[in-house]
């Protein structure tokens, strides 16, 4: 029996569905223990979003640890802490006009969604939020509670309360708008919702199976916040750092969000951190109020700092990202006219699009091909339905290209002629 099977709780997922030991990653691979390379669409779940151990970053790592730059610092001032906040004032927030105070929580996404909702309710006294449909937000009870799906809120023990549930963008179909549902409902003195602090939301769904939401839609909901008096963050922790081809996600939209939530790739290196914005009148905390002994893992500063100055100085990577996030839907839109729309449909946006399947088995069963082929792609959505290219973004037409022909040929495999004739 192996160390894994041995110790490890049932609590682990990604090895279910990856059952080798994977011994180095480089770029856009990993490498198992018997050297087989497997194209990465999966990415650390968004977290690697300039690769495996790229060494530009490394390089930056290696030499603040060989210096005994401070590692862990709390909330204290180091040297580390103001190169990140230094490139991120230059090279994110000045160039886009943004004016954020940065407040560092907890390094995984989940704390900081649970400080941008403590925050809410705070500033405005009320306990409720709205959350959509199909949103993920971590899997702390604070964001559990604004998180749709029913596995993971099934694990909390306790009622998932102070969320009120509403349609995300295009849920009820093409011709609902669902924002007027919302603002029906709180216009509505008898609706039964309860006036909330904020609402919470993802502009594409990464979990929740890629569903996307269109500037126009994202306009109204800012409107919609203003008009009601709620704050509007942005969860942007799976859609930001470039993952749709723009460092916001929500850029295109032209919507100023009152908070926004980073992680994942923000320290681009994999490395644990996370990030609240906000607006400076909302900086109402009392000192250490929220707070986190992991607030300042300065390894992570440093890999981010050199991220934001490597790739957010010119528009090199965000172009590439957008032509290969064209590549990707060309692509994936070929293989839906080849087996037609009932059975793969494309969605998404950036490098962040994958294809719907019937359900949730036949995606499982087509990620297993395409692991058996040297492809780690996961499944998403209500059902687990939707294939999901998480592709780093530093990826090259080559290598896309291969991951799209590793797709066909399990599709072709599960979906295909003969297996529809065996099935
Ligand atoms: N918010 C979004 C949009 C996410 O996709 C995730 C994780 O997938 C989280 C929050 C939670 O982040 P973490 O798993 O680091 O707690």
């Amino acid at each position: 029996m192996d160390i894994f099977s041995e110790l490890e709780s049932s609590a682990q997922c990604y090895a279910n569905s990856f059952p080798v030991v994977f011994t180095r990653g480089r770029g856009s691979y990993l490498y198992d223990e018997d050297g087989k390379a497997y194209l990465d669409f999966l990415a650390g779940a968004g977290a690697l979003n300039y690769g495996h151990n790229h060494p530009v970053l490394k390089r930056a790592l290696l030499d603040y640890i060989a210096d005994d730059g401070v590692a862990h610092g709390l909330d204290m001032h180091t040297e580390g802490k103001a190169r990140f906040m230094t490139a991120f004032r230059d090279r994110i927030l000045a160039p886009r006009g943004l004016e954020y105070r940065l407040q560092f929580t907890g390094p995984t996404g989940t704390n900081a969604v649970e400080a941008a909702l403590k925050l809410a309710r705070k500033i405005k006294d009320r306990t409720s939020v709205i959350a959509f449909t199909n949103g993920f937000h971590g899997a702390t009870l604070g964001a559990l509670a604004a998180t749709g799906n029913e596995h993971h809120r099934g694990g909390a023990g306790v009622p998932l309360a102070h969320v009120s549930r509403v349609p995300y963008a295009g849920y009820l179909g093409r011709d609902t708008d669902t924002l007027r549902v919302i603002d029906r409902m709180l216009g509505d003195p008898s609706s039964g919702m309860d006036l909330p602090a904020a609402v919470i939301v993802e502009t594409v769904q990464g979990e929740g199976g890629l569903n996307t939401a269109s500037n126009a839609w994202l306009q109204g909901l800012e409107r919609l916040c203003r008009k009601h008096d709620m704050l509007l963050i942005v969860d942007d922790i799976q859609a930001g750092c470039g993952r749709t081809g723009t460092f916001f996600s929500f850029e295109p939209a032209g919507i100023k969000p009152d908070m926004v939530t980073l992680s994942k790739s923000l320290s681009g290196y994999g490395l644990p951190m996370a990030l609240l914005l906000y607006r400076p009148e909302l900086d109402v905390w009392k000192p250490g109020e929220h707070n986190g002994t992991f607030r300042g893992n300065n390894h992570a500063f440093v890999t981010a700092a050199a991220a934001l100055e490597h790739f957010w100085s010119d528009d090199v990577l965000a172009d590439s990202v957008r032509a290969r996030g064209e590549q990707l839907r060309a692509g994936l839109q070929s293989l839906s006219e080849k087996f037609g729309v009932a059975r793969v449909r494309v969605k998404g946006r950036g490098l962040m699009q994958g294809i719907e399947c019937a359900d949730g088995e036949t995606a499982e069963r087509i990620s297993r091909a395409a692991f058996e082929r040297g492809l780690i792609i996961e499944t998403s959505g209500n059902r687990g339905q939707v294939l999901k290219c998480l592709c780093p973004l530093i990826i090259t037409e080559a290598e896309l290209r291969e991951g799209l022909v590793i797709l066909a040929a399990s599709l072709e495999q599960e979906l295909g002629d003969r297996a529809a004739k065996a099935s």
